[in-house]
This record gives C-alpha cells, sequence and structure tokens, in this order.
C-alpha cells in the first residue's frame, strides 16, 4: 500500500520521510467525484474561481477511479447505484478517502424510501462527512481540509487491510412483477 511498504523498520529517518510523503499526499489530493443530484452543482461550484478549490491542492477532478484518490459522494444513492458506487471505489487504489457529502449521501435526506441508500457508509468506508442540504462550498473545503488534517496525523488505512465497514452491495428485497402490457417495438 504505497511508498510506506518500501520504507524500512521505524527510524528518525523513516519517520521524517512520512512525514514529507503525507506532506506531499495532502498537498495534492485528486478526487474523484461521485455526483448524482444537487449537491453536484455546489460540487462544481467548489472548483470555480469564486471558492477556487485549487488553493487545497485537491482541483484535479478524475473520471477515472485508478487516478484518484479522494472519492468525493454527492447525492442520494439509490439502490441501483450502489454497486456501482462501491465497484469504483474498490477501483481505487490505496491509500484512499471518502467524503460523504449532504444530506443524502450520509442518511438518504429526505428520500427515506426503498429505492434510496440510507448512508452510503453502510457500504463504503467514509473518513469525512460534510452536513447540509446543500452543504456550501465551503463546507466541502472544510471537508477536504478534515481529509487533510486526518493524512497530516497519519490517518492511512491500516497495512494490508482496509477500512471498515464494506458490506456486500444492497440486494432487492422484493420479486419484480411482470410487465403488465407486452412491448412492441418499431410499430
Ligand atoms: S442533500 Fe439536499 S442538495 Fe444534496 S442531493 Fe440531497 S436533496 Fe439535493
Amino acid at each position: 500500500m504505497g511508498i510506506e511498504a518500501a520504507l524500512p523498520v521505524d527510524g528518525f529517518l523513516t519517520t521524517q520521510l512520512r512525514h514529507v510523503i503525507n506532506w506531499a499526499r495532502r498537498s495534492s489530493l485528486w478526487p474523484m467525484p461521485f455526483a448524482t443530484a444537487c449537491c453536484g452543482i455546489e460540487l462544481m461550484a467548489t472548483a470555480c474561481s469564486r471558492y477556487d478549490l485549487a488553493r487545497f491542492g485537491a482541483e484535479v477532478m478524475r473520471f477515472s477511479p485508478r487516478q484518484a484518490d479522494l472519492l468525493i459522494v454527492a447525492g442520494r444513492i439509490s439502490v441501483k447505484m450502489m454497486p456501482v458506487l462501491q465497484r469504483i471505489y474498490e477501483q481505487m487504489p490505496e491509500p484512499k478517502w471518502v467524503i460523504s457529502m449532504g444530506a443524502c449521501a450520509s442518511t438518504g435526506g429526505v428520500f427515506d424510501n426503498y429505492a434510496v441508500v440510507q448512508g452510503c457508509d453502510q457500504f463504503i468506508p467514509v473518513d469525512v462527512y460534510v452536513p447540509g442540504c446543500p452543504p456550501r462550498p465551503e463546507q466541502l473545503i472544510e471537508g477536504v481540509m478534515a481529509i487533510q488534517r486526518h493524512i497530516d496525523k497519519e490517518g492511512l488505512p491500516p497495512p494490508g487491510g482496509k477500512r471498515a465497514p464494506l458490506e456486500v452491495v444492497v440486494q432487492p428485497t422484493h420479486t419484480p412483477r411482470a410487465q403488465p402490457v407486452g412491448l412492441t417495438m418499431g410499430v
């Protein structure tokens, strides 16, 4: 997991080297935006010139999970979407961190129904929760800074392991009914 694997046993030099590595990581977070609803608009605004996420070194949004180390879940996650989100999380290389942005991602928000996951932290590990509906860009920036403080304090996933929870995706609890009227094509 990362360059730490190449470091010898703890000593003065390796401790200093860890600080440099953590400094480099915290200063160049590459977010993977997973925006499904209105919170995504605030996420976009965070990167614009008015708020300028680049000041915190986290403006390089990557749309490939293999190039990202910070997953930002912004918006409600439907039961059908959860396996996709979980796959994206698993495809991100270690070390990686997760922000749950907004009430919907953290709790399902006002969508207390069968179709919406009531908190993505049931299925992927979440490091920082950003409250609000929607959170303002300043709040998301505070969330990014919280991740940076976390990295500064060696808040890395345990070697060889993953942060809990990482449960299996949601399984449907109902049997779909047959289509009431047959579908025809091209008539
Ligand atoms: S928390 Fe509010 S703003 Fe964000 S996705 Fe849910 S309803 Fe939209």
